[in-house]
């Protein structure tokens, strides 16, 4: 790899500059953090493994018609992606209680949500990116009334685009976190990385975390459970 200035180093990825002001070059890290950072640990093969399933799904989802940041995929661990203007907002969706939903509203891990549920958290580590609602979202001037209509509706097609997918690999998409970004034309669009990092994904039959919850409980190997993923999506036709 060419030496590139390095503009943002975060806990899994590190977005350099290029030639072209309207490109970053990203680099997946072989680091999985849980708790906001307070834990870490290297993982050798993961880089490989994120960046092999996210540039898959951003793929997949362009020709689903879902706008994003990617470009394309470069090394095993690296990418070239639209530079944004990055909406500080993480996105959830949840069609499944799982996580912080089952404890903060004490519904039992697993219960069905039939009409899926957006939440948005201010992207901000030394806050611990808290929880907050449409009146914050204008209050802060995150976003306008009007952008987030959009990515309320984006979110929902990507969840719609998303479970077609995972379906295909025997994988129920229980919830999941996206950002989106300003592109120099004002689109808003999908940005960072879809992986089991940022979604919950169960086996369609025994309901077994295929994630990070194995390591944010420490029941599993985390490498083999993403190798499992990426061998899943491998079988899907990039066509269908
Ligand atoms: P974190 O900041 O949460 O530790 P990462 O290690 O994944 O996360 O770092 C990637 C950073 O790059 C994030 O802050 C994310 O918001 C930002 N980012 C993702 N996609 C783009 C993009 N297309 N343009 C600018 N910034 C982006
Ligand atoms: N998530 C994420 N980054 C975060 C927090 C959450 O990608 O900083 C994802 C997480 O993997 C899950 C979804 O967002 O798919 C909902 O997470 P939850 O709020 O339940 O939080 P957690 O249990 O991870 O604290």
């Amino acid at each position: 790899m060419k030496t590139r200035e390095v503009i943002y180093e975060g806990k899994a990825k590190k977005m350099y500059r290029t030639d072209d002001e309207n490109v970053l070059f990203v680099e997946y890290l072989d680091q999985v953090t849980a708790l906001n950072g307070a834990r870490k640990d290297e993982m050798i093969g993961k880089a490989e493994l994120n960046n092999g399933i996210s540039s898959f799904i951003f793929a997949w989802l362009q020709k689903q018609k879902i706008e994003s940041h990617f470009l394309s995929k470069e090394g095993k661990t690296e990418q070239l992606v639209k530079k944004l203007e990055m909406i500080p907002l993480e996105i959830v969706l949840r069609n499944v209680a799982a996580g912080s939903f089952s404890k903060r509203f004490g519904i039992a891990q697993g219960t069905a949500i039939a009409n899926p549920i957006i939440e948005f958290y201010y992207k901000a580590d030394e806050l611990d990116d808290p929880f907050i609602n449409d009146d914050h979202v204008h209050y802060f001037s995150i976003a306008t009334k009007e952008e987030l209509a959009t990515i309320r509706q984006m979110t929902l097609a990507i969840n719609e685009k998303l479970q077609e997918l995972f379906d295909l690999a025997d994988l129920k998409l229980v919830d999941f976190k996206i950002e989106v970004g300003r592109t120099s034309e004002g689109t808003i669009v999908l940005a960072d990385e879809i992986s089991p990092d940022t979604c919950r994904l169960w086996d369609k039959k025994t309901n077994e975390s295929l994630d990070k919850d194995v390591y944010r409980k420490k029941t599993g190997d985390l490498l083999a459970v993403y190798r499992e993923v990426a061998k899943r999506l491998a079988t899907i036709q990039e066509d269908k």
